[in-house]
């Protein structure tokens, strides 16, 4: 079998004395939409967060493309064609929106084909046109949610994770969030995302991942998760 674009082997992470992943095992295969999900807690930023080099490894091993990436920088795995985008967005506040995307796009040197990326964030999110000049820190929370992501996009990544990419946005907004996630999805882009939305996650996802207390509890085709009953009782609002 191919092995899979991210593979994730016994993973433990831990802040001082409290293990917040405590050895999980998760893949994601080229072309794959995977979602993550659980309640508050379970250990899902702290993943994504040891996967991008954000947050030491206790134990365990994260591999992409084959090859081993704990510890890399996270502007050498953006080089590589592993993007994030955080929770909480991070985008650079004192720059314009336009200058945030060209940020994104540090890593390619194709000025014509950076120009037209630019201008297919602009026709997805309307908003970002129409502040392209504006500095980022005066945007909106779900304004920046949408910056956040058109940034990551810029880089044209293989792999991209997603931190809650729904949180503090307007139904519509998360709706239109989603519909570009699958877009990127569609269009060859693996996904790796993590919601607290499981219903939207796993609606959109070919395969999730659920987890509790630091553990994976339950994995499988997003469709078979959506009507277990657990999932249903504990994540889906359902009797
Ligand atoms: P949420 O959906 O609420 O963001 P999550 O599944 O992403 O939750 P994490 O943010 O990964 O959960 O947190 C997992 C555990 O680690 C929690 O118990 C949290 O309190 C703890 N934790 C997270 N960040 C830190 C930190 N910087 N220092 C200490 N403990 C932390």
């Amino acid at each position: 079998m191919r092995e899979p674009l991210l593979s994730l082997r016994g993973l433990r992470v831990s802040y001082g004395g409290i293990q917040a992943v405590k050895g999980i095992d998760l893949e994601v295969a080229e072309g794959e939409l995977v979602a993550l999900i659980g309640a508050n807690g379970a250990g899902k930023t702290t993943t994504l967060k040891a996967i991008t080099g954000g947050q030491p490894l206790a134990a365990g091993e994260i591999r992409y493309r084959g090859e081993s990436i704990a510890g890399a920088a996270p502007h050498a795995l953006v080089a590589r064609g592993l993007a994030m985008v955080p929770e909480g967005r991070g985008v650079f506040a004192r720059m314009t929106i336009t200058e945030n995307l060209l940020m994104g796009a540090f890593t390619r040197r194709d000025r014509a084909g950076i120009a037209a990326d630019i201008e297919r964030m602009f026709a997805t999110f309307p908003r970002l046109k129409e502040r392209a000049r504006q500095y980022a820190g005066t945007m909106s929370g779900g304004e920046q949610q949408m910056l956040a992501m058109a940034r990551a996009l810029m880089s044209r990544p293989a792999l991209l994770l997603l931190d809650e990419p729904s949180m503090g946005l307007s139904p519509i907004m998360v709706e239109k969030v989603f519909e570009v996630v699958r877009e990127v999805s569609a269009q060859g882009t693996t996904v790796l995302l993590v919601e607290q939305n499981a219903r939207l996650a796993l609606q959109a996802a070919h395969r999730g991942y659920v987890m509790d207390s630091g553990l994976v509890t339950l994995h499988g085709e997003a469709a078979q998760l959506l009507e277990d009953p657990k999932v249903r009782a504990a994540y889906l609002g359902e009797q």
